[in-house]
């Protein structure tokens, strides 16, 4: 699978990705089960492209995330990264100082930017912190450089460097968590939910102000989203991930033009759309995610799944690829004409 999708080479590289966390219960809390929240996930990211991964809550999504950042340990499995140096690296087995030295190079920008920004310290501490903490900037004046120079970088006035996080709107403070991201020149971004917390007309402007970033500066993002209507105009590619499970993964105009999965094409339903023959033609997605502790036979989705068949229910799907770079673990991938509503 990992086969880069460009000419850039692979920078991120999940291999067979799982974390369970223990179900305890008694006195003893005895282990008597595993709630398998990321099970036997793979997948890559080419340097400078942006990697859409998408879910609904409860679908392991953020765990995942939280794994490549080490948040959480991983049960199983590898996460290969292509430090600056040109070394690979194994995340998953990183020591915590192997880790703190690898921060600058991954970063994370968290959904509300409201609880990411301490409210007692000004712009100034919060997006220099790094530099003085990590990069060890002793020199406030080269820090105060640097920091009007990320502030200009996301598009805010580098005299706001003295006010606090409550004078700035969600879009600007979310544009102040970017310029903290970048302060250490990272190569990867991890930007989970970055947009969700913003009112929709501010969204644009965030997600526009990364893509000019990544244009600029070379980066690669991981974009976290719970909806397809996000990711669209972001991402090169999309995973979609359905109980701990990778269930597609596609470039993404193929994704939304011919979707090889239910699960996708009832996502597609928080996609705005102007065509109604469209609209009319999806179906709302009804019931919840099951628990990753104890979810169906066969195919998780099957009991949410209007194409559901008898086989459904007994074996669960492989994890295939019926086109070039487009894989997607469905039993009737092969003969369902899902409704997508990209341009060919
Ligand atoms: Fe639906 Fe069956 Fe495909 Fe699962 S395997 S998505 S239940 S058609």
């Amino acid at each position: 699978m990992a086969e880069s999708t460009n000419s850039k080479p692979i920078l991120l590289e999940v291999k067979n990705l799982k974390k369970f966390f223990p179900i305890q219960k008694g006195f003893f809390k005895r282990v008597v089960g595993q709630v398998r929240a990321v099970d036997d996930v793979s997948f890559f990211i080419n340097e400078g492209e942006t990697l859409g991964l998408v879910g609904e809550s409860g679908c392991g999504k953020t765990t995942t995330a939280r794994c490549i950042l080490r948040a959480v340990d991983p049960s199983a499995g590898e996460i290969l990264f292509l430090k600056g140096s040109g070394e690979r690296v194994d995340i998953a087995t990183l020591s915590e100082e192997e880790m703190r030295l690898l921060r600058g190079e991954i970063q994370m920008i968290f959904q509300d930017p409201y609880a990411s920004l301490n409210p007692r310290h000004n712009i100034f501490d919060i997006v220099g912190e790094p530099l003085f903490v990590i990069q060890q900037m002793t020199n406030r004046a080269e820090r105060q450089a640097r920091v009007a120079e990320l502030l200009e970088l996301v598009g805010l006035r580098p005299e706001y460097m003295q006010r606090f996080p409550h004078a700035f709107s969600g879009g600007q403070r979310q544009r102040i968590v970017i310029a903290r991201a970048l302060a250490l020149n990272p190569r990867l971004i991890v930007a989970d939910e970055p947009v969700s917390a913003l009112d929709v007309s501010v969204q644009a402007q965030v997600l526009n102000l990364m893509l000019d970033l990544q244009r600029k500066l070379g980066l690669t993002y991981l974009f976290v989203a719970h909806d397809l209507s996000v990711v669209k105009h972001i991402s090169d590619r999309v995973v979609v991930m359905y109980v701990g499970k990778i269930v597609e993964m596609s470039p993404t105009d193929e994704l939304y033009y011919q979707p090889l999965h239910p699960y996708t094409e009832a996502l597609m339903e928080a996609v705005p759309v102007a065509d109604p023959r469209i609209r009319s033609a999806m179906t709302e997605l009804e019931g919840d995610v099951p628990s990753p502790a104890n979810p169906p036979s066969g195919c998780y989705f099957h009991p949410r799944c209007k194409y559901a068949i008898d086989i459904c229910s007994k074996k669960s799907p492989e994890l295939l690829e019926p086109r070039p770079n487009h894989f997607v673990s469905c039993h009737r991938a092969h003969e369902l004409q899902l409704t997508g509503i990209g341009d060919p």
